[in-house]
């Protein structure tokens, strides 16, 4: 439902739950957040409200300043935690917005191929395939692309790939996202109020839209892969 991903020079989690907490007016029946912390990425998930994610965050405290976070509006599986975003699957953990159509034929391929499911959502499908892929081989940059074009429905996704740290990996197609601008730190948002605590400079991905951001840039690529330039628009604050 909402999606939040930070490249930051602070400590990402407090401000994924700042970001997740603008999101709570889209409706929600749980939450979670991903952070890539000096041992590996880590996920905090929790059912119900967000202050029960804070809990569980409080609880078991993650520190790194990169960072990717999610309301889950569930469509495939019940709202439980293990069907909570992030999913991971090897060196990839992601949130998703939207429905993947074709999630059970591509769930059985994986399945065949010694892949073990820890949910009932469509979206894991999407960490697994990409885990896949990168094992054959593939720059994660040339892996994403493979992904995405296997993927029939609806996505808007932020994405974390381990040895790739310093890296977020967005996409949209049918669902909105929007790359945000800050002073050597760039974001993901399911829309401007996502990113709203920390700039108000966005960019809107077109549909079929990909790209690749680091501390200062977004490498944004079209639907056929072409490099493409989008305008970036300074929305006034809200809320
Ligand atoms: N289809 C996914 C799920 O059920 C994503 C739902 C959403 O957009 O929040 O987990």
């Amino acid at each position: 439902c909402g999606i939040i991903g930070i490249i930051g020079t602070s400590e990402a989690a407090p401000r994924l739950i700042e970001s997740l907490k603008r999101l709570e007016y889209r409706g929600y029946d749980s939450s979670g957040i991903a952070v890539v912390t000096d041992t590996g990425t880590e996920r905090r998930r929790a059912a119900g409200k967000i202050r029960n994610l804070e809990a569980v965050v409080d609880e078991s405290p993650v520190s790194g300043t990169v960072g990717i976070g999610h309301t889950r509006w569930a469509t495939h599986g019940a709202p439980t935690v293990a069907n909570a975003h992030p999913h991971a699957s090897g060196k990839v953990t992601l949130v998703h917005n939207g429905i993947i159509e074709n999630f059970a034929e591509l769930k059985a391929e994986l399945i065949d191929a010694g892949h073990v499911f820890t949910s009932d959502t469509d979206t894991e499908v999407i960490a697994h395939l990409f885990d896949a892929t990168l094992q054959t081989g593939l720059s994660a940059k040339e892996a994403f692309k493979v992904v995405l074009d296997r993927l029939h429905g609806a996505y808007a996704l932020a994405i974390i790939v381990d040895g790739e740290a310093q890296t977020l990996f967005g996409a949209r197609r049918g669902s909105p996202l929007v790359v945000g601008w800050g002073e050597n730190e760039m974001f993901l948002g399911s829309d401007a109020l996502a990113v709203g605590p920390f700039t108000n400079r966005v960019t809107y991905l077109e549909e079929g839209d990909w790209v690749i951001l680091s501390h200062n840039s977004a490498d944004i690529y079209d639907s056929k892969g072409f490099r493409v330039n989008r305008p970036v628009a300074t929305v006034s604050a809200s809320a």
